[in-house]
């Protein structure tokens, strides 16, 4: 109906302040499309089926059978919503809608539908739902898009970002062999997806092909739900550095040695372990440090401990805020290597996690979408990884995160409401139409 279309349209450019020329009179009505809750809710209570696990929330790891059956039930609501399903040869599921001008680029929306072992409902879920909701609703009203619209569900995103990374072109051939929480090597998974490992390049949207791309997720983290804030405006996604740390003391025996002629490795780990608590805590910003493993060496419990393997972790939307805390948790290290006489070292792993920050029209974009349905809104990093970190490097990204309650994810306790995800799909919706509209030209 041209009606509702123009009316949606009227909002937007009041919000945005871009776009193309209104019929004369268009009235402005943000009632006439409208996400509707229960189906969403519904439509995540049938895809949970899918792995299920006793206990409540999911198992349904990429690749395994649970996964494959899940992938089927999100085709076959594509298929509800009008659009064309097709699987590219990363297995990526794309349901498409044809916009009216085939010369423009596609509005790419999506998440991802596989899990964590010992899941819950929504992670990614959500994102994907809330996307064939958006398509759905435009089917259902007949209103049509300049654009053409895809639909993504991204193939293991939890693995490793596989299926955004080959889209992007930035999957490694070395990645293809690793061996995924089902068991099979990610190759063979692929495969068993309908995907075709041999011809991944065929899987790579090249820049320009995307006019955008847009991700709705849970925030997985507690600031919107503690704060009350209905709507998150995702920065970016914050970049990862992991270092092994190796601390070295002199093994011996922990009888025989007396407490002041000791170098004891663990305690200096201990110190350090501490040291980047407190360094984290007190230096400004928003990075978070963390020690999660450790190893003493020879693991006795007479023998003092001759060495210490460490990790370190440190997350932050910005490059140079990573480099100046590990810079000031090297220094304290220095002086409890000195002390202790235990020299210690850094080696940083290859996780090749830069920071990926969103685009700024599409940031303003989200907020207006949100303001225009009377959603409060606030602007925050993403601490987790998303596939919109891939997406950043070809398309002008967004990501709008709706409140998980208490802050849980990866676990069964995960939990957004329907009146949640149904805000989060409308801003969804708005944010596909404003850059239909011509938001970010
Ligand atoms: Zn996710």
């Amino acid at each position: 109906m041209n009606a509702c279309k123009a009316g949606i349209r009227a909002i937007l450019i009041l919000c945005c302040g871009a776009g193309a020329a209104l019929p004369p009179g268009a009235v402005a009505d943000s009632e006439t499309l409208a996400a509707n809750a229960q189906r969403i809710e519904q439509r995540i209570t049938e895809l949970s089926a899918f792995g299920a696990n006793p206990g409540g929330g999911v198992s349904r790891v990429a690749f395994s059978k649970a996964d494959i059956a899940g992938r089927e039930y999100i085709k076959e609501l594509m298929r509800k919503a009008g659009l064309v399903v097709r699987v590219d040869t990363a297995g990526n599921i794309i349901g498409r809608r044809e916009g009216s001008d085939p010369s423009l680029p596609v509005i790419m929306l999506g998440s991802h539908i596989d899990s964590v072992p010992g899941a819950g409902n929504y992670d990614g879920d959500l994102g994907v739902i809330g996307a064939i909701e958006v398509t759905q609703l435009l089917h259902e009203h007949g209103v049509g898009t300049r654009h053409t619209l895809e639909v993504v569900s991204f193939t293991d995103e939890e693995g490793g970002l596989i299926g955004s990374l080959a889209m992007t072109g930035r999957l490694g051939a070395s990645a293809l062999d690793v061996v995924s929480h089902s068991g099979m090597a990610i190759r063979d998974g692929i495969r068993a997806v309908g995907g075709d490992p041999d011809r991944l390049q065929l899987a790579r949207r090249k820049p320009g092909e995307l006019k955008a791309f847009v991700e709705l997720h849970i925030e997985q983290g507690a600031v919107l739900h503690e704060d009350g804030v209905d709507i998150g405006v995702v920065e970016g996604i914050v970049g990862i550095r992991w270092w092994d740390v190796t601390i070295d003391g002199v093994a011996n025996h922990a009888g025989t040695t007396p407490m002041n002629r000791r170098r004891d490795a663990l305690l200096s780990a201990a110190e350090l372990t501490l040291a980047v608590n407190r360094i984290a805590t007190t230096l400004a910003g928003r990075h978070v440090a963390t020690v999660g493993r450790i190893r003493a060496e020879p693991g006795a419990p007479n023998v003092i401990p001759g060495r210490v393997v460490m990790s370190l972790e440190i997350r932050d939307l910005a490059a140079e805020q990573i480099e100046l805390v590990h810079q000031a948790i090297v220094a304290e290290a220095r002086s409890i290597a000195t002390a202790r006489q235990t020299p210690i070292s850094f080696a940083e792993i290859d996780v090749a996690s830069a920071p990926a920050p969103t685009h700024e029209r599409m940031r303003r974009i989200i907020a207006g979408s949100a303001e225009l349905l009377g959603l409060t809104h606030k602007l925050m990093p993403s601490g987790a990884g998303h596939d919109a970190q891939d997406m950043t490097h070809i398309a002008p990204t967004g990501m709008i995160f709706v409140p998980s309650v208490g802050g849980i994810s990866h676990s069964p306790k995960e939990y957004t409401s329907p009146k949640d995800m149904a805000n989060g799909t409308n801003v969804l919706l708005r944010t596909v139409l404003a850059i239909d509209d011509g938001a970010l030209d």
